[in-house]
């Protein structure tokens, strides 16, 4: 057994962390009381069923994840929720403090005095595994504690299980859906260290849910239930390699390998088809055509940014349900071949595919994507704009600095966020003629 460690952190992490429990027991039969009901693909369900859960006495299946938080509240709600049972409950660690949108007290103060209770649980977990493949952490970056406390976890982490991957799924913040003015420096600063210290994220833009839900659902003023909604969908989607039997993708360590060709670029952009809105799903049916269509478009991307302005280095095409492989391959081949510019031609068979047999619940067939695309410079030149306007005057640092923080650190956060954009755009302009010069450059050097 290769097992996943979940931990979702702060008011976001929970609440979205918590929708994808929900969504992924439904998937796998399993009731709010941890019982296997499910029905028909009972074999599908359980055979990769320990990928995610513990297996309890009497045949419960306990979902192996921690949840965190430096407030009671949002835990108070899981907790009395129709799946709140399901959870261990030690593994509900919290403090009372709240981290007040600063980033500096869930990483540095607050968040550092909570964060041995976390460890223990998080390695109690781990020594109950019998091969643990790595971790995954929900958080939003844009407040204090899933962004400051869920990075100090993951440095934690990182130096304690050097070798395990750590994949997250993390929450971009927009000015859409914005409480607080300050969410720029949260992100930024925990951007610069999940270039360093996660594997993998899979960017989850709230600008871009917003427009989502305002555009093509349609939805006046969406809620958080409604971005969400987008959110636990598209985390589904991603992890269904991981939890179905399967070739492609199965485990984290090959996702990373198939899609990341520079270390630090590894911050992805994620698709869904259909899209739906909550409660709609049964009136929406796509065939295999139209979802490859949809799966590619700007308007499903989770991220605010164009990958038309863009070229992808890799991407990964999941589709779930019933449906011929043959016409899946050759529906992927097409978009590939009618707009090859927008792939690097240096890394060859830069596209792969997967079906898995199960489709999500209410749906016939959905499809998932996960690209890395050089586009999403975009979302980051963003958040870095934001930045730089409030940090050319240090307004707001008071806040962090009152904590013990040095405004070194948001100088370096700063150049990291830029560099990787610079990074994104190297690669976007690199193109096979350039390797050929580099090539010739390098032969003559050695015959000269
Ligand atoms: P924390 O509890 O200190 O980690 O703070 P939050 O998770 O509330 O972080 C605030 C950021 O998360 C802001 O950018 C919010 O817009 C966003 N946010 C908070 N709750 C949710 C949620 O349930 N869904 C989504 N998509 N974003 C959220």
């Amino acid at each position: 057994m290769r097992e996943i460690l979940h931990i979702q952190g702060g008011q976001c992490g929970n609440q979205i962390g918590s929708k994808f429990w929900e969504v992924i027991c439904d998937e796998h039969g399993v009731d709010p009381a941890g019982k296997y009901n499910g029905e028909g693909n009972s074999d599908l369900q359980l055979e990769r069923i320990n990928v995610y859960y513990n297996e309890a006495s009497g045949g419960r299946y306990v979902p192996r994840a921690v949840l965190m938080d430096l407030e009671p509240g949002t835990m108070d709600s899981i907790r009395s929720s129709p799946y709140g049972k399901i959870f261990r409950p030690d593994n509900f660690v919290f403090g009372q403090s709240g981290a007040g949108n600063n980033w500096a007290k869930g990483h540095y103060t607050e968040g550092a005095e909570l964060i041995d209770s976390v460890l223990d649980v998080v390695r109690k977990e781990a020594e109950n595994c019998d091969c643990l493949q790595g971790f995954q952490v929900c958080h939003s970056l844009g407040g204090g504690t899933g962004s400051g406390m869920g990075t100090l976890l993951i440095s934690k982490i990182r130096e304690e299980y050097p070798d395990r991957m750590m994949l997250t799924f993390s929450v971009f913040p927009s000015p859409k859906v914005s409480d607080t003015v300050v969410e720029p420096y949260n992100a930024t600063l925990s951007v610069h260290q999940l270039v360093e210290n996660a594997d993998e994220c899979m960017v989850l833009d709230n600008e871009a849910l917003y427009d989502i839900c305002f555009r093509t659902l349609k939805l006046s003023t969406p809620s958080f239930g409604d971005l969400n909604h987008l959110i636990s969908a598209t985390m589904s989607g991603v992890t269904c390699c991981l939890r179905f039997p399967g070739q492609l993708n199965s485990d984290l360590r090959k996702l990373a390998v198939n899609l990341i060709p520079f270390p630090r670029l590894h911050f992805f952009m994620v698709g869904f088809a259909p899209l739906t809105s909550r409660g709609s799903q049964q009136y929406v049916s796509l065939t295999v055509p139209e979802l490859t269509q949809q799966m590619w478009d700007g308007k499903n991307m989770m991220c605010a940014a164009d990958p038309r302005h863009g070229r992808y280095l890799t991407a990964s095409a999941m589709f779930r349900g019933k449906m011929s492989t043959k016409e899946v391959d050759e529906q992927l081949i097409n978009v590939q071949n009618k707009n090859s510019s927008y792939f690097v031609e240096w890394i060859p068979n830069n596209v792969k595919s997967s079906v898995c047999d199960i489709p999500p619940k209410g749906l016939k067939m959905s499809s998932t994507f996960i690209g890395n695309s050089t586009s999403i410079q975009e979302m980051f030149r963003r958040v870095s704009e934001q930045f730089t306007a409030m940090y050319r005057r240090k307004a707001f640092l008071h806040w962090y600095t009152g904590e013990g923080m040095d405004e070194m650190e948001f100088t370096e956060a700063e150049s990291n966020m830029n560099d990787l954009v610079a990074e994104y755009q190297q690669y976007q302009d690199a193109t096979a003629e350039e390797e050929e010069d580099y090539d010739e450059d390098v032969q003559e050097n050695y015959d000269g």
